[in-house]
């Protein structure tokens, strides 16, 4: 009797790059490359060393661009063929780190958002983040709940019902009065320990930027700021879209490997989801508290800011009447404060024309500046700079004055006015003010 013949080992083959896919998304098949063999390019594609390859495949199935293939000799083809056509299966090897990793990431279900408050005033971001949070929940099957802390603060729970979550968890104690990270961080940790969310949201205030930092390092997981996209992927990722380059790309990082996956988003980045008064889900009251000695910061004193109490909140307003560079001069601002008083709305700006010290930081819209929603944006004089665009692209309406026609501004407007903004915007302001005085 001879030896039956040996089965021949399943080759692996080597990972390489298909021409002109990669988008450069940032190294993913760097990152994710056990045995360090892909390099990057200046312009940001990856170059493997097909000696050192072990065929994983990691870097072809986190690609976002299917750039990556595995590559097979024609020999291995061959046995390949050979494999699939014989009787016997061919045994797949389990991969132990990927088999870890997933019985990890299956302990964690659930999406929760954390419910800003200032003594008991919710943030409306919190309410924006329900709406989203609740398609999230709803492609992954799970619960949507708040994370509600502070004192007095119960009241919140039937507002968090109303726009859409099932559950609240509770923490509500004298320490956590005032937000100091802290206390805040302890119940975070607390009640993620206990019943471990796949996903967390927080505004990206400075409250919520703040603990979602300090949660994110003691939880050690990934955390994406200022997302402006968020979705779900076939493997329950949660894919966060956000700006990177400085704006010229719009990057989706995932956090594959770790839970829960956290979020922050501004305010006004997500449409607020309907209120439905009355809307039931349960409290789990958590008595979990800080004892007062434990905690460093105390609040002596609050000092109101008057300025910001002054100041206009562009982001509330219906109505924005924006300049850019091609206002000239901080001067000429002053037909933009005709026209948006006649619309009962405020005066924005550019970058640019902020930082020309023409108007102050708190009117800019854009990514470094504020994200806007109004029924009517007015951009006067603004070319329509990526930057620009992601903080007013979705506003209900978007007229644009520009004297330039190839202005990118125009791409997004609902309504172009191709035409020098001196003479466009002083005969708008006089159209209303006539309308008006015919109709009172
Ligand atoms: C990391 C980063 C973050 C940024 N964040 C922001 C941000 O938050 N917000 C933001 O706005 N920008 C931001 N920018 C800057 C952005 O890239 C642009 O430089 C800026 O938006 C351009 O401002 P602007 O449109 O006013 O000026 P310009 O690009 O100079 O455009 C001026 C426009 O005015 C028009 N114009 C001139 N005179 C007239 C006239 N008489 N009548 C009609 N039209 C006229 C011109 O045709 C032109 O289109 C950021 C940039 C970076 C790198
Ligand atoms: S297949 Fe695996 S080993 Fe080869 S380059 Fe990709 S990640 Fe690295
Ligand atoms: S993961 Fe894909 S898109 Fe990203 S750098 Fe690598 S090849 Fe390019």
């Amino acid at each position: 009797m001879t030896d039956p013949k040996p089965k021949p080992k399943k080759p692996r083959g080597i990972a390489r790059l298909l021409a002109d896919t990669c988008i450069a998304c940032g190294a993913r098949c760097q990152s994710v490359c056990p045995v360090n063999c892909v390099e990057m390019t200046d312009s940001g594609e990856p170059i493997i060393d097909a000696v050192k390859c072990i065929g994983c495949q990691k870097c072809v199935k986190i690609c976002p661009a299917s750039a990556l293939e595995m590559y097979f000799t024609p020999e291995e083809l061959k046995i390949l063929e050979q494999l699939a056509a014989s009787a016997a299966p061919v045994e797949e090897e389990l991969d132990p780190e990927a088999a870890a990793i997933a019985e990890k990431l299956a302990m964690y279900r659930g999406v929760w958002v954390f419910v800003e408050q200032t003594e008991g005033e919710p943030a409306k971001v919190s309410w924006e983040l329900l709406g989203v949070g609740r398609e999230l929940a709803d492609k992954l099957g799970v619960e949507l709940s708040a994370l509600i802390i502070g004192k007095d603060v119960e009241h919140l729970c039937s507002e968090a019902f109303a726009y859409g979550a099932t559950k609240a968890y509770l923490v509500d104690a004298p320490v956590y009065y005032h937000y100091r990270t802290e206390a805040y961080l302890e119940a975070c940790c607390h009640l993620i320990g206990k019943h471990r969310p796949e996903v967390i949201l927080m505004g990206a205030t400075g409250m919520g930027r703040d603990l979602a930092g300090a949660v994110a390092t003691r939880v050690a997981t990934g955390l994406t700021a200022d997302c402006t996209g968020l979705g779900i992927d076939d493997k329950r990722n949660l894919m966060q879209t956000r700006p990177a380059f400085g704006g010229n790309i719009m990057a989706t990082i995932m956090c594959d490997k770790f839970r829960p996956q956290m979020a922050t988003v501004r305010p006004n980045v997500m449409p607020m989801p309907e209120h439905k008064p009355g809307a039931q889900g349960t409290i789990v009251r958590e008595n979990f508290t800080v004892p007062e000695e434990s905690i460093l910061t105390k609040v002596l004193e609050i000092i109101r800011d008057n300025h910001s109490k002054s100041a206009v909140d562009i982001t509330g307003a219906e109505f924005i009447v924006s300049g850019g560079r091609g206002m000239m001069s901080p001067e000429n601002f002053a037909i933009l404060q005709e026209l948006a008083e006649e619309l009962g709305g405020v005066v924005g700006a550019s970058r640019s024309a902020v930082d020309a010290g023409w108007m102050p930081t708190d009117r800019q819209v854009g990514q470094t500046g504020k994200t806007v929603r109004p029924k009517i944006y007015i951009a006067c004089g603004i070319s329509g700079a990526i930057q620009h665009l992601v903080g007013m692209q979705d506003s209900d309406m978007v007229i644009a004055i520009n004297r330039d026609p190839q202005a990118p501004i125009f791409e997004v407007a609902s309504y172009g006015i191709v035409g020098d903004l001196f003479q466009v915007v002083p005969a708008l302001t006089k159209k209303i003010r006539e309308l008006k005085h015919k109709n009172s």
